[in-house]
């Protein structure tokens, strides 16, 4: 699994940078991803934060 933030999107809310530290940080403006081939043992969590995103900036593929 991949997963990547569109930065357009992003409000910089915190929520995933929460929910998954271990793949998502927050940048100087944005959150972003640490991780782009996600570790298997994370997948769900990113699957989870992809949904709860508020605004649907992360794009799982
Ligand atoms: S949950 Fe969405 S809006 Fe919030 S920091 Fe993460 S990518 Fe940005």
């Amino acid at each position: 699994m991949k997963v990547k933030i569109d930065a357009d999107l992003c409000t910089a809310c915190e929520l995933c940078t929460g929910q998954v530290p271990e793949v998502f940080e927050m940048g100087d403006e944005v959150a972003e991803v640490i991780t782009p081939d996600v570790p298997a043992e994370f997948e769900d969590a990113v699957e989870e934060a992809a949904a709860d995103c508020p605004v649907d900036a992360i794009i799982v593929s």
